[in-house]
């Protein structure tokens, strides 16, 4: 192999930037040449290509733009929905683009949607592609971690730490609205970590009046005299059957007779910025690691993943880093969103077992 190309594609993630840069490093030390990809899935349809390594003295490095941006957040390639991926004919000419332009290999760095894209065209074109983990909701069965994880969790931590202050300052209620339309990951470990009275989840499947009836009931438990508690804050992760500011204007509504002002705070796009932290930029580098040095082993149709929490899967040169095929990494995605992987049993046996003591 010469010539591989890598893509970013769906939602960003902090690290998406580290996990390029390392993957150029790895590839040109083994004298392979690094295409980038534009604008994720779109980019490879339309032949968007641009040297990511260049050759200098007879050898190849990386270009300086990219080693600027490693430790930034967003992706420096860009990203994308690209509807004309869902169809095979889409796939076929991403595929006969790459062919055309002397791409051996091509590295997809994304989340649910862009992994289950990968797939089809691994399996459709027999383009040799292995994936990378990169979601900031933490939702990709087989790998315990995904590239923008951590970042967005200290995001989420940051501004609850803020709020808290202004919480406690005027004996103020605060629901934090934080992203993940089916999964609570964020949520939940965003609560305990911040020592939050409660996490509202998808998984916990409650409907919009189960879910008012209990913002409700923590608020008043919260608000209790006897709980001397100065600030009461509930963590809701998007998914969560009742908009954040709806949610608020009724339970306070219902709360008029307690001294207490419930206030919503959607941290929305917020949580997706920012430069990675240590841990994501080290993810990302491990992860380019083992991606990069299975595409040259002719090894296709893969995800890397990050101390997976389900047996299976096949070993590489990191301990902690471990290959499963995609149709796997797919099946158990599915599980841990519809509720059925052992894994979100846990999460929320876990989640269970801390409400309890959260609410203190
Ligand atoms: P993420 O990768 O963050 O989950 P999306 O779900 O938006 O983001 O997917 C990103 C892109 O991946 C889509 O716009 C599409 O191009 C491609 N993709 C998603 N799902 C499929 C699918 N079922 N078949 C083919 N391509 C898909």
């Amino acid at each position: 192999m010469e010539r591989i190309a890598v893509l970013t594609s769906g939602g960003d993630a902090p690290g998406m930037n580290a996990g390029l840069l390392a993957a150029v490093k790895v590839a040109t030390a083994r004298g392979i040449e690094v295409l980038g990809i534009e604008r994720g899935y779109d980019g490879a349809i339309d032949g968007h290509l641009r040297a990511l390594s260049r050759r200098a003295g007879g050898g190849l490095v990386p270009v300086g733009e990219l080693e600027r941006a490693g430790g930034r957040g967003g992706t420096l390639l860009g990203s994308s929905r690209c509807p004309r991926f869902f169809e095979p004919a889409g796939r076929a000419t991403a595929a006969g683009r790459l062919r055309d332009a002397g791409v051996e290999g091509l590295l997809v760095l994304g989340g649910n949607g862009s992994l289950t894209g990968a797939h089809l065209l691994a399996t459709e074109t027999g383009f040799p592609v292995v994936g990378i983990p990169a979601s900031i909701d933490n939702d990709l069965g087989c790998t315990s971690d995904a590239i923008g994880v951590d970042s967005a969790l200290n995001t989420i931590i940051e501004a609850c730490d803020r709020i808290s202050d202004t919480a406690r300052s005027h004996h103020r209620a605060f629901v934090v609205e934080v992203m993940g339309r089916d999964s609570g990951y964020l949520a939940m470990v965003s609560a305990v970590a911040t020592a939050a009275d409660a996490a509202l989840l998808p998984e916990q499947a409650m409907t919009e009046a189960e879910v008012v009836d209990e913002v409700e009931r923590l608020v008043r438990a919260g608000a209790s005299p006897e709980r001397d508690k100065p600030r009461i804050l509930i963590i809701k992760a998007e998914g969560v059957p009742v908009p954040a500011t709806r949610l608020v204007r009724e339970v306070n509504e219902r709360v008029r007779d307690i001294d207490v002002d419930v206030r919503a705070t959607v941290l929305g796009h917020i949580v997706r910025g920012g430069n990675p932290t240590a841990h994501d930029r080290l993810l990302a580098g491990r992860f380019a690691f083992a991606a990069v040095g299975a595409l040259l082993e002719g090894t296709t149709d893969v995800m890397v993943a990050w101390r997976p929490a389900v047996d299976g899967g096949t070993a590489t040169p990191d301990s902690s880093v471990r290959l499963f095929s995609l149709a796997e990494v797919l099946a158990e995605t599915a599980r841990l969103l519809d509720g059925t992987s052992p894994v979100t049993q846990a999460r929320l046996q876990r989640m269970k077992a801390a409400q309890g003591v959260l609410g203190l």
